[in-house]
Formats: structure tokens, C-alpha cells, sequence
């Protein structure tokens, strides 16, 4: 599997194109379930292996590529020496679940049943999926933000929901007709996702009061993705259970992935009501009986002993590299804008002017491209709209979620599309150094 250097334009992204078609679904589907065949392969995943396939810089999936935090990874290690390897209570080890409850009461004011109200889940992935399935009937609407973080979609289908999209843009304020417009009486849910993934966007109090307001008139469930509530440059993380009214129809899922940056622990979590909690336990304990027994106590530990000043570094950190990012890719040539929260920018690449191609690239082309030839690889943003990506086909996501050295050569590599007319020199074929290019 050798580099192609060189060539460049058209007809290099045409061959690319052509390995890009594993993780799109395949033509005439045979032999599986009908649910399985309304979406395919995560596009972001499948940018990860691209990556690795060119060896390209991995700015796809948001993964960190800097270490976790030592004491975590202590306790994590000391419960596997203590022999903690059985499952977990189905629901979640209780230390984990009595730290959460801890967590939520100091952060945010929130009183939550450790016994009752809170269960651990694979992830806010797992999380979200079980909450779906647990909590909305066949043929039911649930409301999305648009773009969307891709899980979303299949999510709706295999929970057999159907999705009502809202937009909410970079920098732009939720859109409070588009929003109201959206609710009716076959509203089940809102997902509520602040800071969001791609959009960047903090939800602010009055927006989210705005769709408190709907959730109640309508008699609807907030259902959250709070995954990047530490991962914020403006604003205040407003959990949408604290508003008056919200805490008996709000759905709160989190997760360690992103602030310890453990992504591969997949030890998440869901705050609901009893009775919301009772199903979704079920769902829950039937499709994984439970996260990671050791994991579970490294993040016991960690939420017990981290104290306010790692939450302000990881914060200042992202911010940092948020603004290198931003910076090179301006300076390339992309409109984008910086964003409020979470580690993602949106980027529109159509005023880019590329060498060799007679006519624009769609946003999967032009991803392909840009790891074959410059060496960065970012996810396509058809990936983050409805119906085959329309409103996505001039944007990129690029993450931030890496150490300097990654950045700074993601950044150099991009500066070389700002010299328009002339085709980027070859990469020297060899690794990008401590590549965040997942082994
Ligand atoms: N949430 C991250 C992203 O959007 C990671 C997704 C994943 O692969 N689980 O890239």
C-alpha cells in the first residue's frame, strides 16, 4: 500500500474515491435486517482509516492524542491489580454513581438519586441509543439540530423515530421560529446538544429556556448530549435539567471521553427521572450489561479528586489550540468560525482555489484530496445533514483535539493551499511524528 505522491487534481481524487466506497453502503444490500439498511458506516470512523491509509494527520475523529490524566489511569490500573474484572452492578459501579450524584449537586444544584436516576453506560453513544430506544415509540418525532453529530441519524432509525431538523449555525443563533415550527403533538424528544458537535455552539440560557418552553407546551423530552460541557471558550454550560420545569422531562447524558480525554474507555452516563431511568436500565442492561468494571473506578476517582483548576487548564488548553487551528485555516483560504465550545471547526473550503480541477469538489472529494496531497485529513460535512449531506457539500470538519506539534504541522500543510495556481509539493512519504493517526 504504497503513497502515490504527485499527481494531484481530478484524477487522484477520482481513484481515492474509488477506496472511499467500503464505508458507504453497498448497492444492492442482501440478507440483513431492513433497519440496518436507511444508513451506513460512520463517515468519521471511516475518515480515521483513510488516514492511517495515507498518512495523513488525523484532524477526523475527535480523539485526543495527548495523555489521560495520571491519576485516572492509577486507579484505573489499581482496580484491575485489586481484581476488580466481574461486571459492574448493571447500572453502574456505586462509587462511579455516587460521585456523579456528588458532581451534579456541585456543579450544577442538582439533587440526583444515585439508587434511582443514574445509569453508566458505553459511552454517551450508548447512552443516547438506549435513551432513544427506552423512551420513543415507533413513528415519533424527535427534533435534531442540523448539522448534527452523525450518530444521530441512525439513532433515530433504529429507534424507528422520525427526525425533524433544526438549524443551528456557527456563530449563529438557534433559529426561534425554525425551532417552534418544528414542535407539534407528535413531538417525542429534542436532542439537546450544547456545546454542540460540529456547530461549536454554547447553547445560551434564553435558548435553551426557548426550547424549555416548547418542551413543556408540547409535553415533550429533552434528551442531552453534554459530552463537551468542560470544553468551553464562551459562555456558561447551562445542563437544560436545571431550568424550572425541565428536570422531570430531561434526559442527561455525559460522559468521561472528553474531558479525561479517555475516549477508548467508553464509560458514559445518563441522569433521568426514576421512571425514565427504569426503562432505559432495561434497554441498557440488555444490549451491554454494563461499561468497564475498572474503568468505572479510574472515573470514580478522577471526578472525586479533580479539582476546579483541571477544568479551567483543559478548558485554556482547547482554547489554544482552538486558535491555531482557526488561525492557519483562515489564513488557508477556508471560511469558518471560531468556535464557542467543544473541539470542532466547521470549515467551507468552495473559495479555495485548487490545482487541477476543472469544477468544484463535492465535500467528499475534496476531503480525500486533502489527505492525499496535503496530508491533513478532515471528515467530509455531507456527514453532519440529512438526506445524503446537501447542506454539507462545501464544508470540512477539522478537530482540535491535539498536541501542538500535530497542529503546527496540520497548520503548515494547510498554508501551502493558500498559494493559489501553483500544485502543493509532495509529502515526503513517512508518518506525520506522534501522528494522532490511531494504531
Ligand atoms: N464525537 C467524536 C467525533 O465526532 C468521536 C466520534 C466517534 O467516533 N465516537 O468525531
Amino acid at each position: 500500500m504504497g503513497r502515490r505522491v504527485g499527481g494531484g487534481g481530478m484524477r487522484g481524487t477520482q481513484e481515492a474515491c474509488s477506496l472511499y466506497v467500503p464505508i458507504h453502503q453497498p448497492e444492492h444490500p442482501v440478507n440483513t435486517a431492513r433497519r440496518t439498511q436507511g444508513f451506513r458506516e460512520s463517515v468519521i470512523r471511516g475518515m480515521t482509516r483513510l488516514a492511517r491509509e495515507y498518512r495523513s494527520i488525523n484532524l477526523a475523529q475527535g480523539f485526543p492524542n495527548f495523555p489521560a490524566p495520571e491519576l485516572l489511569k492509577e486507579a484505573a490500573a489499581r482496580a484491575i491489580h485489586d481484581d476488580i474484572n466481574q461486571y459492574a452492578i448493571t447500572w453502574g459501579a456505586q462509587r462511579l454513581r455516587e460521585a456523579l450524584a456528588r458532581k451534579y449537586h456541585a456543579w450544577y444544584g442538582l439533587e440526583v438519586d444515585p439508587e434511582r436516576e443514574i445509569t453508566v453506560t458505553c459511552g454517551a453513544t450508548e447512552a443516547m441509543i438506549s435513551a432513544l430506544l427506552a423512551l420513543v415509540n415507533p413513528g415519533e418525532e424527535v427534533i435534531v439540530f442540523e448539522p448534527f453529530y452523525e450518530n444521530y441519524g441512525p439513532d433515530t432509525i433504529l429507534a424507528d423515530a422520525k427526525p425533524v431538523y433544526v438549524p443551528l449555525d456557527p456563530g449563529k443563533p438557534l433559529d426561534l421560529d425554525r425551532l417552534s415550527a418544528a414542535f407539534s403533538s407528535r413531538t417525542r424528544a429534542i436532542i439537546v446538544n450544547t456545546p454542540s458537535n460540529p456547530a461549536g455552539r454554547v447553547l445560551t440560557r434564553a435558548e435553551l429556556e426557548s426550547v424549555r418552553d416548547l418542551c413543556v407546551q408540547y409535553d415533550a423530552l429533552a434528551i442531552t448530549d453534554e459530552i463537551y460541557e468542560h470544553i468551553r471558550f464562551e459562555g456558561e454550560h447551562v445542563p437544560i435539567a436545571t431550568l424550572p420545569g425541565m428536570r422531570d422531562r430531561t434526559v442527561t447524558i455525559s460522559g468521561a471521553s472528553k474531558t479525561f480525554s479517555v475516549t477508548g474507555w467508553r464509560v458514559g452516563w445518563i441522569v433521568a427521572p426514576e421512571e425514565l431511568t427504569g426503562a432505559i436500565r432495561k434497554v441498557h442492561d440488555f444490549l451491554t450489561v454494563g461499561a468497564p468494571a475498572p474503568l468505572q473506578e479510574g472515573v470514580a476517582v478522577a471526578l472525586e479528586q479533580m479539582d476546579q483548576a483541571f477544568y479551567g487548564r483543559l478548558a485554556d488548553d482547547y482554547r489554544v489550540r482552538r486558535d491555531l487551528l482557526h488561525g492557519a485555516l483562515v489564513q488557508s483560504g477556508f471560511r469558518c468560525t471560531s468556535p464557542e465550545g467543544a473541539y470542532y471547526i466547521l470549515a467551507d473550503f468552495s473559495g479555495l482555489a485548487l490545482p487541477g480541477s476543472e469544477r468544484a469538489l463535492s465535500d467528499t472529494e475534496f476531503a480525500i484530496w486533502l489527505s492525499r496531497e496535503i496530508g491533513v485529513t478532515p471528515v467530509p460535512g455531507s456527514s453532519f445533514f440529512r438526506d445524503g449531506g446537501d447542506g454539507g457539500r462545501a464544508l470540512v470538519r477539522f478537530v482540535f483535539c491535539k498536541t501542538d506539534d500535530i497542529l503546527l504541522e496540520a497548520a503548515r500543510r494547510l498554508r501551502t493551499l493558500s498559494s493559489t495556481g501553483t500544485a502543493p509539493s509532495p509529502r515526503p512519504f513517512e508518518p506525520a511524528a506522534r501522528s494522532g493517526l490511531q494504531r
